[in-house]
């Protein structure tokens, strides 16, 4: 008798649930449409003109379609296909050139609380992987005890393939020569714009970099800059001159295709983190 009276229960209860579910389940409305089945126009057409200068026509069903990247979780996050050069761990993707001998070297650069910090006098960092064309994110900060005035506060940067320099600087409230502010293309092109921060709070560039292109010692295509600081466009596309160069004008010499990223030691205190790069490639490669 218990046993039939639990499994009454049970039954009720069953019952109560599949009520309570079938109350809580979304209304779905009788009268929605199938999705239309597809048609061959929805992957291109093959009778519209040809694109000038390309192998493709307007709306093309051959051309190919980019790969997918996950972008990161939150703005400055890195995405799927990024090559993360330090996420607050540890310092293995960079390295430190002995001036002496050449030889790349552990780096010295302090490592606390998921940053790190230049200015001891540690020596330049350079990634151990090189690059030519790229996307990087770099986020960076100035020491919040004012130190030193002009060139020698906060001063480090960002040197693309080690010889093109986006100036990292204390640039809040500290006149210096335009073209040597924060932002600057060193000694070339100022910043469109002073986006600083307050001293000792955290800086973003976004930097799109294309390299040089060189046939033997002839230089072919100049490089390009093009940057964002703190979410502020501060270079469109502009021309790069030549390697970074101090109090005269910068000229290009032949190198390799891909040369390693660098971070300057100026001697001055300036912390990184949250640094990560992605290879632009070109338009239009093949589907994997
Ligand atoms: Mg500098």
């Amino acid at each position: 008798m218990l046993s039939k009276r639990i499994g009454a229960m049970a039954v009720c209860l069953a019952l109560g649930g599949f009520v309570l579910i079938a109350d809580q389940a979304p209304s779905r409305p009788a009268d929605k449409p199938a999705p239309p089945p597809r048609t061959p126009a929805d992957d291109g057409f093959t009778d519209t003109p040809m694109l000038p200068q390309q192998p493709w026509r307007v709306h093309d069903p051959k051309r190919p379609h980019p790969p997918v990247v996950t972008p990161g979780a939150t703005a400055g996050a890195a995405p799927s296909d990024a090559h993360v050069l330090f996420d607050g761990r540890d310092l293995s993707q960079w390295a430190h050139r002995d001036r002496a001998s050449g030889r790349l070297l552990d780096p010295k650069w302090a490592l606390r609380n998921g940053t790190f910090e230049t200015g001891a006098g540690t020596g330049d960092l350079l990634t151990r992987e090189s690059f030519g064309d790229v996307q990087l994110h770099v986020e960076w900060a100035s020491p919040s005890v004012i130190d030193g005035h002009a060139q020698a506060r906060g001063n480090s940067g960002i040197f693309l393939m080690g010889l093109y320099e986006i100036q990292v600087l204390d640039s809040h409230d500290n006149r210096t020569y335009a073209d040597g502010q924060a932002g600057a293309m060193y000694g070339q092109w100022p910043p469109l714009a002073n986006a600083a921060r307050k001293s000792g709070e955290w800086q973003t560039y976004d930097i799109v970099f294309e390299a040089p292109r060189f046939e033997g010692a002839t230089l072919v295509t100049p490089a390009f800059q093009t940057v964002f600081w703190n979410g502020v466009a501060i270079h469109n596309r502009k021309e790069v001159m030549g390697a970074t160069v101090w109090r005269t004008v910068a000229k290009y010499a032949p190198h390799a295709a891909e040369l390693p990223l660098m971070l300057q030691d100026h001697g001055n205190p300036v912390r990184y983190r949250n640094i990560w790069v992605r290879r632009l490639g070109s338009y239009d490669r093949p589907e994997r």
